[in-house]
């Protein structure tokens, strides 16, 4: 049997070494279109801020390791540029020499992720325009802070990558601004929520402009006498923003999202769902029954209402890409939906959450009710213990919607419990009754999802 994947990072790495443990026998080859696999690309930010000091941390496997721990053949700089679904073959172009090579297939799975959105702003591809997905792009971010020395840089999108990256080039001691089109950061939270983040975000200097996009970007080198450009300007742009104001930057990085590579799939026919990614079934199966998808090019299904919904998370493209790998195997897997748990680390905050938001429920036209909890992280009278933010939002008949949370501490436990309670499909109700660790450094002997569970029955 020859299983071929495309994409060698979060997906599929996972797939790869679950069929393998699965099938001894199978011949696995990986194609990386770029000259790393199984990279950490959650944590490129934190290593642009300094939090994770050396390069090699983020570099999780090579394609030697891959060899020697799970006899994978990983060819990196090998793009797939056609799928010959009739055929079960692909096309694959050698990126170092050239050449295009045809590998047959019994299985293949596609996991080639999402790239960057970069709309077709005027400026879009002046130098100093950056996106962060991979290690080239942080390397290319890294040279350009080291080179060009900016002192001030321009963050545009205000979501996980946005955030990460106002705070890691804040940490560099570089003067921020934070660009966010809509009324709030972090989408996924509501904004009396996101109104402590903005509160937080102000307080370390950054310059966060809500409600204000980018229009256009402008080479500061091709408008000024080249003489007035001072060496600090050189290499700077000019933004244009939604209200008309200009904005002198030296760098900016764009993270307004990200959309599905859909491209090999679309060509070869594979069918799209209505979000504009590659559509399959429970299994992880496309419209093709030899052909597989995982990750965030693949629309999943939310887990409160049913939607289709593109949910970009490392979490659902690992345990999706095992999925696969079990059902190309031979195995009856199913992927049971997504809550899109997701944290991010805002300076000393942390903000979760899980299910639906109110924005959310509110367009649905769907009958809710919420509870807001402010009990400390831990007993009060042991030092450390810090409010944390609660919001819970459920059905008349107690069914639990989705939650949010901020604070400094606890904030990651207590989102993760909802979340379990959640997929477990305990109503609020239920909450009060849950048995959680208790020692005063830890938590309070009613918990904050004791509380939360109080309050909202
Ligand atoms: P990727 O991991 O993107 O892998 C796809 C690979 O396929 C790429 O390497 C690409 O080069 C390759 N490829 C594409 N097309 C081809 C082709 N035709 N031929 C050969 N190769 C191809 N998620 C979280 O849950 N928590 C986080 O904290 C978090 N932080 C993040 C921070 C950053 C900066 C980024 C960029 C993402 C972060 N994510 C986070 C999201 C998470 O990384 C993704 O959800 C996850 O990597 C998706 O896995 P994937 O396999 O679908 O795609």
């Amino acid at each position: 049997k020859r299983i071929l994947i495309v994409g060698g990072v979060a997906g599929g790495a996972s797939a790869a070494a679950r069929a393998r443990r699965l099938n001894e026998e199978a011949e696995i080859v990986v194609f990386e279109r770029g000259e790393f696999v199984s990279f950490a690309n959650c944590g490129l930010p934190y290593h642009i801020g300094g939090d994770i000091p050396g390069r090699d941390a983020l570099l999780l496997q090579t394609p030697q390791s891959f060899k020697r721990r799970f006899n994978v053949d990983v060819r990196i700089f090998h793009e797939v540029i056609e799928i010959d679904k009739a055929g079960k073959n692909l096309l694959v172009r050698n990126l170092q020499n050239g050449e295009v090579l045809r590998e047959p297939y019994d299985t293949l799975l596609l996991s080639p992720g999402a790239a960057p959105i970069r709309p077709p702003f005027p400026g879009i591809d002046s130098p100093g325009v950056h996106t962060l997905r991979n290690i080239p792009d942080m390397d290319r971010i890294l040279a350009a802070l080291e080179q060009g020395k900016p002192r001030h840089v321009t963050v545009v999108g205000g979501g996980f990558i946005g955030l990460e990256m106002m705070e890691a080039l804040h940490q560099r001691k570089l003067e921020v601004t934070l660009l966010e089109l809509s009324d709030q950061v972090m989408a996924p939270v509501d904004r009396e929520m996101a109104n402590m983040l903005h509160a937080r975000i102000r307080e370390e200097g950054v310059d966060l402009r809500l409600r204000t996009g980018l229009s256009a970007i402008e080479s500061l080198d091709v408008l000024a006498d080249p003489a007035a450009v001072t060496a600090e300007r050189r290499g700077g742009l000019r933004l244009t923003l939604s209200d008309g104001t200009h904005l002198d930057t030296g760098l900016l990085i764009l993270a307004i999202g990200v959309k599905p590579e859909t491209q090999l799939a679309a060509q070869a026919g594979l069918e799209l769902g209505p979000r504009g990614g590659i559509k399959v079934d429970a299994g992880m199966r496309t419209s093709d029954p030899f052909i597989y998808a995982v990750g965030d090019a693949v629309e999943e299904t939310d887990f409160v209402t049913g939607e289709s919904v593109l949910i970009p998370l490392a979490g659902p493209a690992n345990r999706q890409g095992r999925i696969a790998a079990d059902n190309m195997l031979g195995r009856r897997e199913t992927y049971k939906k997504t809550q899109g748990t997701a944290i991010c680390k805002l300076f000393d905050l942390a903000v979760a959450s899980t299910g639906l938001n109110e924005k959310r429920l509110v367009q649905l036209g769907l009958p809710f009710e919420k509870a807001y909890v402010h009990p400390g992280s831990h007993a009060g009278y042991y030092p450390g213990a810090h409010p944390v933010s609660l919001k819970l939002l459920f059905a008349p008949d107690g069914k639990i919607y989705g939650a949010q949370a901020i604070g400094k501490d606890g904030v990651d436990k207590r989102i993760d419990v909802l979340a379990v309670a959640q997929r477990a499909g305990l109503t609020v109700f239920d909450l009060q009754d849950l048995e959680l660790t208790y020692a005063p450094p830890f938590g309070s002997a009613k918990d904050v999802i004791n509380m939360a569970g109080f309050v909202a029955s």
